[in-house]
């Protein structure tokens, strides 16, 4: 039950802050709007709280095609291949239309040129003051037209330069989410797979070792049932950041799936990897949880991981197999630890597996 009140308590709250933003900048509590105000009181899409937070820097203020945009980009449920689809066709009507622009300024470089040529014609048989006088007005009048048309298109050109560069950020965004876990900001299962998938090409072929990381979170069904499903999340959140503050340079990390991580260390031998996966462990341990509502404490979390080391002619699948194998050891032997292919543990549970 406190599971249950406790949800309902933080998503009042963050009713109530996405409410209030809507009040201060005076916008409608149209769905669209709450929906970009209630995601950014979470502050579980980081992208769309940044942009959000660079248009009202910029700006002041949110317009109605930031609005529009924002969801597009960050929330709207329609399917990436189709914003892509989105995007690109307005990628290609605006380069339709700065290829007319360019045909329009060749256009017009071409008749200033025959009117140029014209006047030289009419200059070398002008007799008089007053046939001077017309050639000239003449000049001026085309010259000015040009200078016209030039800014026209100048300004023209300027507007579609920002929309590019607004459509190039788009696309950056929907290929980044793609790639990436909207709960934790760490890469998601594709990414995760391309990932491995080339950094074993790399070891394989310069010859480096490679050492692989699996963790879960231990007893998390338990803490769902108890603080609810958004405590939950919390929870897989604070995980998240300890393996971003874990991990460095080349290091590769992710959310595996539910509960579960994946962490690929390019170029570092198996005793390193455990140092890396020991650090982790003890990053999530150090943690305190709090109800953010009422400053309660929840306690703490702790994770069992597995590591295995990339072996002449692994593939993804052995790698993993392993590592998840060590897992299993982990969570039989106590969980909140670290076990490893060359441990005692490890055989016994291969054993126990065959068995
Ligand atoms: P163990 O120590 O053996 O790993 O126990 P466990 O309770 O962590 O493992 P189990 O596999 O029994 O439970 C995993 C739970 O993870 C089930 C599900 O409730 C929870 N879970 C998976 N994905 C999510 C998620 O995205 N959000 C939340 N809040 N919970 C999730
Ligand atoms: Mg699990
Ligand atoms: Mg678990």
């Amino acid at each position: 039950m406190t599971g249950i009140s406790d949800d309902r308590e933080r998503t009042l709250v963050f009713a109530e802050v996405a409410l209030g933003q809507i009040r201060s900048l005076r916008q409608s509590a149209i769905p669209r709007n709450y929906e970009i105000w209630y995601v950014y009181a979470t502050g579980y899409n980081s992208a769309l709280n940044r942009v959000v937070n660079e248009t009202l820097a910029r700006n002041g203020c949110l317009t109605e095609v930031d609005l529009d945009q924002i969801h597009d980009t960050y929330l709207s449920q329609v399917r990436t291949t189709d914003r892509i689809d989105h995007v690109g066709a307005r990628v290609i009507s605006e380069i339709d239309d700065v290829m007319g622009l360019i045909s329009d300024a060749l256009g017009m470089t071409e008749s200033f040129g025959q009117t140029l040529k014209g006047a030289s014609d009419k200059l070398s048989f002008a007799t008089d003051q007053e046939q001077l006088k017309s050639v000239i007005e003449g000049l001026v009048k085309s010259t000015r037209e040009t200078r016209d048309t030039n800014k026209a298109l100048e300004e023209r050109l300027n507007s579609s330069k920002s929309e590019v560069s607004n459509l190039q950020r788009s696309l950056e965004a929907i290929r980044a989410e793609s790639l990436t876990d909207p709960l934790t900001g760490l890469g998601n299962r594709k990414y995760f797979d391309r990932a491995l998938a080339s950094a074993i090409d790399v070891s394989h072929r310069q010859n480096e070792p490679l050492s692989f990381l699996m963790l879960d979170i231990d007893h998390f069904k338990s803490f769902n049932d108890n603080y609810g499903h958004l405590t939950g999340d919390q929870v897989l959140r604070l995980v998240g950041q300890s393996l971003k503050q874990t991990i460095k340079g080349a290091d590769i990390t992710a959310r595996y799936g539910g509960e579960e991580f994946a962490v690929v260390l390019p170029n570092t031998p198996l005793r390193q990897a455990l140092t890396v996966a020991d650090h982790i462990r003890r990053a999530v341990m150090s943690k305190e949880l709090k109800k953010k509502s009422t400053g309660e404490i929840l306690g703490r979390v702790t994770v069992s991981i597995g590591v295995s080391l990339l072996q002449p002619g692994d593939e993804m699948e052995s790698l993993i197999g392993r590592a998840d194998a060590c897992l299993y050891a982990a969570k039989r032997n106590g969980r909140n630890r670290v076990i490893c292919e060359v441990d005692p543990e490890y055989s016994a549970e291969i054993q126990v597996q065959v068995a």
